[in-house]
C-alpha cells in the first residue's frame, strides 16, 4: 500500500495512491500517516492535479555511511565493523519534484540513492528481531553532499546540511521486503547507480536496532540505509531520479 502526503487548493491531506488515483484518507497521525483503522473520505483526485508533498515530518534524519558492499569494493575500503552514523537536520527535508539548491558554497554537490526507512512508533533499545513491528514503511532518499565540504572539514554536518539537501518520497510503501529491491540513481535519464539492497552490509533490522541503542528514534523519523556504487555529481539544471524497486522514482532537479 503506497501511502501520500499531499497538497490539493491550499489543503494538506494524506491519501492511499492506486492506479496514479490518490484515494483521500483520515490519517491517525499528522507526523507519519498510520491509516491502518481510517476509512476512506470519498474524495478522489487524479495524482497529475495534486502537489506531493514529503511522506512524513522527520525531527531527525539518521543516516549511514558506508553500506554497500559493492561500494566498498569501488572504493576499494574494507568492510565495517559497526554502522557509521550521522544526521541530517529536518531541514533538509524536500519532496517529490521539489528543487535541490545547489549552495555558493561548494564545488562538488553529489547525489546518493538510498532506501529510506520509515519509524512508526517511538523506538528505543529495540532488538532486530522486533524492529519490523516499528516500521512504518518505506521511501526514497537523495542523500546530497558537498563533497569538497565533507573533505575539506573532516566531519561532516556542513556538507550534509544545507536546506534542500534531503529528497524524500514520493511517497510512502507501507509493506515490502527491504532486502531484495532494485535501486537506482538516473541523472538526465542517465544510468549512474544501480544495484539492490541485498548488498547492504547491515540489513534494514541491523540499522534500526542499533540506531534505537543509541538514540531514541520518534514517530516519522527516516533512517538513510547507505548508497551503492556510482555516486556521482549534479549540475545546475540536472534532474536526479532515484529508483527503489518496490516503492518508486523521486525526481528532483537541481537549482
Ligand atoms: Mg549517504
Amino acid at each position: 500500500m503506497k501511502i501520500l502526503r499531499f497538497q490539493k487548493d491550499n489543503n494538506e491531506a494524506v491519501g492511499i495512491l492506486k492506479n496514479r488515483m490518490v484515494y483521500e484518507v483520515s490519517s491517525e497521525s499528522r507526523i507519519v500517516p498510520q491509516i491502518g483503522s481510517c476509512p476512506e473520505l470519498g474524495n478522489s483526485h487524479s495524482l497529475d492535479e495534486v502537489k506531493i508533498l514529503p511522506p512524513v515530518y522527520p525531527s531527525k534524519v539518521v543516516c549511514v555511511g558506508l553500506n554497500y558492499r559493492d561500494h566498498a569494493k569501488e572504493l576499494d575500503m574494507e568492510l565495517p565493523d559497526e554502522p557509521v552514523l550521522f544526521l541530517k537536520p529536518p531541514t533538509t527535508v524536500i519532496g517529490h519534484d521539489e528543487a535541490i539548491i545547489y549552495p555558493p558554497e561548494s564545488r562538488q554537490v553529489d547525489y546518493e540513492a538510498e532506501l529510506a526507512v520509515v519509524v512508526g512508533q517511538t523506538a528505543h533499545k529495540i532488538l532486530p528481531e522486533d524492529v519490523p513491528e516499528f516500521i512504518a514503511g518505506y521511501s526514497v532518499l537523495n542523500d546530497v553532499t558537498a563533497r569538497d565540504l565533507q573533505q575539506k572539514d573532516g566531519q561532516w554536518t556542513r556538507a550534509k546540511s544545507f536546506d534542500t539537501f534531503c529528497p524524500l518520497g514520493p511517497w510512502m510503501e507501507a509493506e515490502m521486503d527491504p532486502a531484495n529491491q532494485k535501486i537506482s540513481m538516473h541523472v538526465n535519464g542517465e544510468l549512474r547507480q544501480d544495484s539492490n539492497t541485498r548488498n547492504m552490509i547491515f540489513p534494514v533490522e541491523e540499522l534500526f536496532s542499533f540506531i534505537s541503542h543509541i538514540m531514541t528514534l520518534n514517530p516519522g523519523d527516516v533512517i538513510a540505509t547507505g548508497t551503492p556504487p556510482g555516486v556521482g555529481q549534479l549540475q545546475v539544471g540536472d534532474v536526479a531520479e532515484a529508483t527503489v524497486e518496490g516503492v518508486g522514482t523521486l525526481s528532483n532537479p537541481v537549482k
